[in-house]
Parts: structure tokens; C-alpha cells; sequence
């Protein structure tokens, strides 16, 4: 059985669109002890852990440190949802990241407060926590690279609770974006899995292929091209698995298996340094034996290598704090 949901796309939240276009919906939950804040950083987001157990470091509204007033744009927030318990923002620490968590900190003693990606402890999360940590990363990383209208270039103004992006010159309107990306364990006609080596990760890091999907692609293309471009290999038949969101920014990654209808390796050199056939036992001695590490368990990669294997591969833990 593939695992239905994937890691990151478990969520218990609901968005509540509605309440997006309510103009003072972000500045009454500041002032409410029923609103959760959480803080996010570029793709970090500030979390507590007691033990080894991390959660997602939430403080009430009416507790939230506000920011200074020095002149600067204001703070951006955005509203994620609510659940039977509470309602949820997002703010972006920006240019006070470490103060502000300093300044929590004092306030929590008993608690560690850090920054953290939900690479690492993604599967240690509740499916509430998990929703909420997707759409916060994503949403605010959007803000951040999105500051200026592509018309006419003027600083965009956030409207609708944080999910959209005016141009005061044009009115223009602009949204979050989401970048569907494919990613696929291919196997042959030995069920041998094709995994690579990218020139960009880890040390030792083998991986399953993955790319963006180009515009006028179909993700199933896209899966053929790709394996084509990074490994020479050639894919026939490919089989949909389920999806994930993987906000580092903006990508959905859209789970494939396929089947190869050749052979032969031949890499790029310089995105992919080397692609290879894996059979289980070699997987598993060379994950044992520290010359392949794998992805971590919040990834569809990791996924999509352990349904290959048939069972959970390596003794990595479940949250790793790099
Ligand atoms: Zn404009």
C-alpha cells in the first residue's frame, strides 16, 4: 500500500476563505486570546521542544510582541484557518527574527525555542501542526519574493488577509504560487530502482529523480523528460501516487512510479553526478554501511524509496536536528 496521506499532507485545519476578506480579521486577532500566532523565518518556523518532541511554538495574539513602530512596512501577517479549538496566523519575523524569539523565550523559560524546517521533524507533527506548517512556509516565502508588481514594478500591498497581493498604481491583483514538480521511483524490468546522485545535495545523498513540470506539460511528460535528461534513460508506462506540498518555496510534488524500458546510464555530470540501478540488498547494505544516505522521512523520496523496498530502510530517526 502506498501511504495515503504522504507526510506533509495530512491537515486538520480549515482554511475558512470566507474570513479572508474581513479587513480587520488580522488586527482583532491580535488583540484575541483565542488566535494562535506562529512565527516563520525564510523556511524556517520557530518551534518548542521538550525532550525530543517538537511543536509548533504558538502564542496567543494578545500576547504577540508587536513590532516597533520605526516607519517600515508593517509586519506581514496572513490568516491560515481555524479548528474547533482556535483560529491561526502567520507572521513573517523578517528583519527581527532572532529578537523576537529571544524575546518569547524570556517570556517561556521552561520551554527551548528554536528555528527549524519541517524537513527535519515533519513527521513528528500532528496533522494539524503539519497543514498549518505548509501553508505558513509557502504562503510567506511567496510574500517575500513577490514584493513588486510585474507590470509596473510598485511595491504590492497585502490584501485578503495575507493571500493577496495589490498593486496600488495598476490594482492589479497577484497570487500565491504553487510550482507543481514530479518526482519518481523508476524501476526496470528487474525491479532495480534508479536512484542519483545530484551535484547539489549531501555528501552520499542518493535520491529519487524529480524536476518542475514546464509549461504546456503534462506531470506524466514531464516524468519522461526528466528521466531522459538526468539518467539517459528512457520511460514508458507511469503510474500517479499522491501529492505533497514541499514549501522550500513554493513547490507540490506530484508522487510517480514508472516503468523503464531501458537501461543504460548516462549522466549530465553537472546536475546529476552519477544515477545507478539499485537491487534491495545493495540498498540496504550500502545504507547500513554509510555509503548511501537517504532523504529524510518527511520526504516523498523516502517514501517512494521504502514502498520500492517494502519496508522501512536505515536507522535514521524520524526528526533529524541538523
Ligand atoms: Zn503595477
Amino acid at each position: 500500500m502506498f501511504p495515503d496521506p504522504l507526510p506533509l499532507a495530512r491537515s486538520a485545519v480549515d482554511r475558512d476563505a470566507l474570513s479572508r476578506q474581513d479587513p480587520e480579521l488580522i488586527s482583532r486577532m491580535l488583540t484575541s486570546s483565542v488566535a494562535q500566532v506562529l512565527i516563520v523565518d525564510g523556511a524556517r518556523i520557530a518551534i518548542e521542544r521538550t525532550d525530543s518532541t517538537p511543536e509548533l511554538l504558538q502564542i496567543s495574539g494578545n500576547d504577540f510582541p508587536a513590532a516597533a513602530s520605526n516607519g517600515r512596512e508593517p509586519e506581514q501577517f496572513a490568516y491560515l484557518g481555524s479548528d474547533a479549538h482556535n483560529s491561526y496566523l502567520v507572521v513573517d519575523a523578517g528583519e527581527r527574527s532572532g529578537d523576537l524569539l529571544n524575546q518569547i523565550q524570556q517570556k517561556m523559560p521552561h520551554k527551548q525555542l528554536h528555528w527549524a524546517s519541517p524537513r527535519q521533524f515533519g513527521t513528528a507533527l500532528s496533522d494539524s501542526e503539519t497543514g498549518l506548517v505548509t501553508t505558513a512556509l509557502a504562503l510567506m516565502q511567496w510574500h517575500r519574493r513577490h514584493r513588486h508588481c510585474p507590470h509596473c514594478g510598485a511595491t504590492t500591498l497585502s490584501i485578503e488577509s495575507g493571500w493577496v497581493r495589490q498593486c496600488p498604481i495598476d490594482r492589479s491583483q497577484h497570487f500565491p504560487r504553487t510550482d507543481p514538480a514530479v518526482i519518481m521511483a523508476i524501476t526496470d524490468d528487474a525491479d532495480r530502482l534508479l536512484l542519483g546522485r545530484g551535484a547539489a545535495w549531501p555528501e552520499h545523498r542518493f535520491s529519487t529523480l524529480a524536476g518542475f513540470v514546464e509549461p504546456g506539460e503534462t506531470p506524466e511528460n514531464a516524468v519522461r523528460r526528466e528521466v531522459y535528461e538526468e539518467a539517459s534513460i528512457q520511460v514508458g508506462a507511469v503510474k500517479y501516487r499522491g501529492s505533497q506540498p514541499w514549501p522550500f518555496p513554493a513547490s507540490l510534488m506530484l508522487a510517480y512510479t514508472g516503468n523503464a524500458l531501458s537501461t543504460e546510464i548516462i549522466v549530465d555530470g553537472v546536475e546529476m553526478l552519477e544515477a545507478r540501478w539499485f537491487t534491495r540488498p545493495a540498498l540496504a547494505a550500502d545504507v547500513e554501511e554509510g555509503r548511501v544516505i537517504l532523504p529524510g522521512k518527511a520526504s516523498v523520496a523516502r517514501v517512494l524509496i521504502e514502498h520500492w523496498y517494502g519496508q522501512p530502510l536505515g536507522t535514521s530517526p524520524n526528526h533529524e536536528w541538523s
